[in-house]
């Protein structure tokens, strides 16, 4: 009998992590950002999750930084951190005024996506926008431009998208770029002047290439990263469509039942921009420990640290600065200006 055969001991050979994975660039800026602040002795919050990931936050927590939903959480003086999704103008006029520390986070790309937003106002384009309502970047972006019409799902751009002489497009940095180009090929047929602005971040775009070449290779892939984080759903259908069985999880606490991994030899593992890529090498330790056969699960811990490491450029660091350890005398006292 071989092991394929047994469905009680692991088939598993080898885990293999997708190229260009862990926290994008804009949430590593923001993390990194809140620990410096920290680490310098400065009250430190960050308005709203700086990343929907809970084992990341609860890091921050460990460091005495700080998540509050509202500026009226922080005391006068204090520093607050906004993260990479940005915030709307009026917002950060307000934290200034509040006499609070502004240490601005937001992501190259989408200060980039504020300025073409108040560009297109000025021009006077009717602006589209394609992204997730209430989504803490789509309320940012509309504070610059507050006429803007915010389209998701396909079944609602008919109804939703007027037909006018000039108008625009602008997208959510992670909206899938297939759903992007289909909404600008509607629009061509709704005006008579279309102005274009691409705005689909390159890294989800890579992101989704990497793990749609990964998934190729593979018997399963299992998919890392927070329940209602939008990439990482869509990373999920895209390898589905590959043709490829798709395992979508938090973390490696979620890996109970080694049979979903019966029969497999290969296992491919990706994340969204959120999630850690240590994150990514405990789920690889993870599966192989539970799903190996008895040869790779006792080299569980050594096989994920390869995987890891074949993952992990140099040139592209893929994750935040080490959480240092917190030091009780350089802690500033809340509240303390
Ligand atoms: S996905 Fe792209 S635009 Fe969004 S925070 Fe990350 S790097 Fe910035």
């Amino acid at each position: 009998m071989t092991p394929c055969d047994n469905p009680s001991v692991g088939t598993v050979q080898e885990v293999r992590i997708a190229q260009r994975t862990g926290f994008c660039y804009g949430v590593r800026e923001a993390i990194d950002k809140a620990k410096e602040a920290s680490a310098a002795g400065k009250a430190t919050h960050t308005l709203g999750q700086v990343v929907h990931n809970e084992g990341v936050i609860a890091d921050l927590e460990r460091l005495g930084i700080e998540t509050v939903d509202t500026l009226d959480d922080v005391d006068h003086g204090a520093a607050v951190v906004i993260r990479a999704h940005g915030v709307r103008p009026d917002v950060m006029e307000r934290a200034n005024a509040r006499g609070l520390e502004v240490i601005d986070g937001t992501c190259t790309w989408v200060i980039q996506e504020h300025r073409e937003l108040a560009k297109l106002v000025d021009e006077g384009y009717t602006i589209v926008l394609l992204g997730t309502p209430n989504h803490a970047e789509v309320v940012g972006m509309l504070g610059f431009a507050p006429d803007a019409i915010v389209v998701d799902e396909e079944d609602e751009w008919d109804q939703k998208i007027p037909r006018k002489k000039r108008m625009a497009l602008i997208s959510q940095s992670t909206q899938p770029p297939w759903k992007f180009e289909r909404l600008a090929a509607l629009m061509v047929g709704r005006s008579h002047e279309l102005k274009i602005v691409n705005t689909v971040c390159p890294v989800t775009i890579r992101r989704q290439e990497d793990t749609v070449e990964a998934a190729r290779e593979v018997d399963l892939m299992v998919v890392v990263g927070g329940r209602s984080s939008a990439n990482t759903k869509e990373l999920t259908r895209l390898v589905e469509i590959a043709g490829v069985p798709a395992l979508q999880i938090e973390g490696e606490a979620d890996l109970i039942d080694p049979s979903v991994f019966d029969g497999k030899r290969i296992v491919g593992v990706t994340g969204g921009t959120s999630t850690p890529i240590e994150d990514l090498r405990d789920v690889a330790r993870r599966v192989l420990e539970i799903a190996g056969t008895p040869d790779v699960a006792a080299r569980a811990e050594e096989l994920a640290r390869a995987a890891l490491a074949g993952a992990a450029t140099p040139a592209g660091r893929t994750t935040s600065l080490p959480t240092p350890a917190r030091t009780p005398d350089k802690v500033a006292t809340p509240g303390a200006a």
